[in-house]
């Protein structure tokens, strides 16, 4: 038996990444999955793969570009026409830019808060009215490690992710007595293209890139490597679940240990 059978989702950013893995966990677990994403290539193929494993009728993939409301209402059609019902949500398409905070340019700000910020309200927006008409479910949000401490270079990005933190927590106060409960993963360097662009690379990253990154990885976090997908999937597995059920309104930090506080060892 999985600790979905019979749940059905919608993940955003599903075509590769972290939302790729939680869509393959979460069918693996038994549950319905609407696989959304921009990149509609590799999230059909992704889904289709899914598909492959346990059947096409417990599968689809929508385009979904989550800062726009409309695109919701469609990714939300097809939920429906699909598999009759949503009730578990998770808010995982983002985007990251590097720059110094004074010298960002406004359109960058204001495509990191359509995305990462805009991107999750309208998802709860969309979905929440779906999962308490199927009886209650789950939301899990995609803060970061940044939406809880400083980082700098990444002064938009912290910004949306700390916005995620907070939506959270009055998502979850809301939302609670409709029988829904919202929580956050909020992880630190994951080996995804996000954080690692060299992985879009058909040749991967160089020898001595990849050997400066495993270096950087040892010396800052604490278990000395950079989290996978997989491990992420996990935590939002355990927030989806009953295995959680009585968690609500908590941002989870997946780190390695990164944010423990600082070693001199
Ligand atoms: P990724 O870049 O590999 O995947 C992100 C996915 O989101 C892509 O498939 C992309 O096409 C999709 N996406 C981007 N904009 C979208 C939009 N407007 N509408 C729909 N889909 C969109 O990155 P990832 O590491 O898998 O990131 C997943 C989430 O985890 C993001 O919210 C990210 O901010 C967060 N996160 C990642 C890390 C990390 O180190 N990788 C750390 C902390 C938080």
């Amino acid at each position: 038996m999985g600790k979905l059978d019979g749940r059905v989702f919608v993940i955003t950013g599903a075509a590769r990444g972290q939302g790729e893995q939680e869509a393959r966990l979460f069918a693996a677990e038994g549950a319905r999955v609407l696989l959304a994403d921009v990149l509609d290539e590799p999230g059909e193929r992704v889904a289709g793969e899914i598909a492959e494993a346990v059947g096409k009728e417990r599968v689809r993939y929508a385009h979904l570009d989550v800062g726009r409301e409309e695109d919701w209402a469609a990714a939300v059609a097809v939920a429906k026409e699909q598999f009759g019902k949503i009730d578990g949500l998770v808010n995982n398409a983002g985007i990251l830019r590097f720059n110094e905070l004074t010298a960002t340019p406004l359109e960058e700000y204001e495509l990191l808060v359509r995305v990462n910020q805009i991107g999750t309200f309208l998802g709860l927006k969309a979905v929440a009215p779906e999962i308490e008409a199927a009886g209650g479910g789950t939301v899990v949000n995609t803060s970061s490690y940044t939406g809880l401490t400083g980082m700098a270079f990444v002064g938009a990005y912290a910004a949306t992710k700390a916005a995620v933190v907070g939506m959270t927590r009055v998502a979850a106060l809301e939302l609670a007595a409709k029988g829904i409960r919202v929580n956050a993963v909020c992880p630190g360097a994951v080996d995804t293209p996000m954080a690692n662009p060299a992985l879009l690379d058909p040749d991967g990253p160089s020898p001595e890139a990849a050997e400066a990154m495993a270096a950087l990885y040892r010396k800052v976090v604490p278990l000395g490597r950079p989290g996978r997908p997989e491990e992420v999937a996990r935590l939002a597995l355990f927030l989806s679940c009953e295995d959680s059920s009585y968690v609500t309104g908590q941002p989870f930090v997946i780190d390695g240990g990164w944010m423990a506080g600082v070693s001199i060892l």
